[in-house]
């Protein structure tokens, strides 16, 4: 159940998060995949390109969980900016797909009935979510680990200048997407002041102690190419850019992921408008790794919606393509069974071919060397 829109403005107001952007156009899961099935794109052998068929040939009989470590919350697509690459497809005038206070505690029933140790929420912006510090104080009760999934932008605001002290006193991991560590990049991708914003609210953190190698208060930097290729080396690209952001503007943090850009929600409107979809699909399926497939995050990550639906990834939240039992019921946070959950097929289509390609990807970063 999604909460009640009012409810959500009203939250805004109070945290002074003006809801002035214009709607921007929705697109349908099905209108996503039908798009990403229009887009031609063969392999190597002139073949159509096929995600099972590829897993097939990698010995790989179908994609199967593994244990369940990670249990991530989209507690809305609700978000301050509206990126033109956003996967999520999320804006400030989400106000109708934010979770409600009793989808959070239907969720954490369900979190119990597993041993997933991380608790990941992510969103659009989550801390807009009028229950969002409540998620956090939950999660830690049960011992969890905490990952916090923003944009950096929300924690300037005067409303949200505890947040910092909040989240280092619940040792919350934070991961803060950046576009680029140059400030042209950034603004670029997100808009003009993105960056210095997004630098400041790393000063914010680090001076609570966030992003200095302690490991109760580890700060992640997520960055995704900022157009039709693939992520570079990971490990190298790290380097640069806590040399670059440190010397430049006198800020640290712990790691940096990088991920590849999935063939999905704004994404996939950018590269059919640019004419780059047969482009990016040919790099991603020629670049297919199969050492990255044991370590897939569907595997060991489920994935919950601000309704409550359940899917085998936040790509496949974003295409609507439910996880399912054997018997074909939709799975939901209210009839999550760990044993029928465990035996389950992820659901695969084209765009898997965005998480493995090269090093592999995942919001936990790389998959592979
Ligand atoms: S990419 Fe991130 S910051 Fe941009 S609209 Fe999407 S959720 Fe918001
Ligand atoms: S998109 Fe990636 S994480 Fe999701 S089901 Fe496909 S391979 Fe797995």
């Amino acid at each position: 159940m999604a909460a009640d829109p009012q409810e959500v403005m009203r939250n805004l107001e109070r945290l002074g998060v003006r809801i002035s952007e214009p709607k921007s156009p929705r697109f349908s899961g099905s209108d996503q995949l039908r798009l990403l099935q229009e887009i031609e794109v063969a392999c190597a052998d002139g073949s159509p390109a096929e995600f099972d068929r590829s897993l097939h040939e990698s010995g790989w009989e179908t994609l199967r969980p593994a244990k369940l470590d990670v249990f991530q919350i989209n507690v809305g697509r609700l978000c301050n900016m509206g990126c033109k690459h956003c996967h999520v497809g999320a804006g400030p005038d989400r106000v109708d797909q934010v979770m409600s206070k009793a989808t959070i505690d239907a969720a954490l029933a369900a979190l119990d009935k597993t041993e997933a140790g991380t608790v990941d929420i992510t969103g659009g912006a989550p801390e807009l979510n009028p229950h969002f510090e409540y998620l956090i104080e939950r999660s830690r009760a049960r011992g969890k680990h905490v990952i916090f999934r923003c944009n950096f932008t929300c924690l300037v605001l005067p409303a949200f200048a505890e947040l910092p002290g909040f989240l280092a006193e619940n040792r919350v991991e934070v991961v803060g997407s950046l576009p680029h560590y140059r400030k042209r990049n950034t603004d670029t991708v997100r808009g003009e002041g993105v960056f210095e914003k997004s630098v400041d609210a790393m000063r914010l953190l680090n001076e609570v102690g966030y992003g200095t190698g302690d490991p109760q208060r580890v700060l992640t930097l997520m960055s995704n190419p900022a157009g039709a290729f693939l992520a570079a080396s990971q490990p190298a690209l790290e380097r640069e850019w806590k040399a670059s952001l440190e010397k430049s503007e006198g800020v640290t943090f712990d790691r940096l992921i990088v991920l590849n850009n999935m063939p999905i929600g704004r994404f996939l409107k950018w590269l059919e408008r640019s004419g780059n979809g047969n482009t990016y699909l040919a790099k991603l399926t020629g670049a297919f790794n199969p050492a990255t497939i044991a370590g897939l995050m569907c595997r060991n990550t489920v994935s919950v919606d601000y309704a409550g639906r359940v899917y085998d990834c936040d790509f496949n939240q974003m295409l609507e393509l439910p996880a399912l039992y054997e018997d074909g019921t939709e799975i939901t946070v209210e009839n999550l069974d760990l044993e029928r959950f465990t035996k389950r097929r992820i659901q695969t289509a084209l765009h898997c071919f965005g998480c493995t390609a090269g090093q592999g990807s995942s919001c936990g970063g790389a998959l592979a060397e």
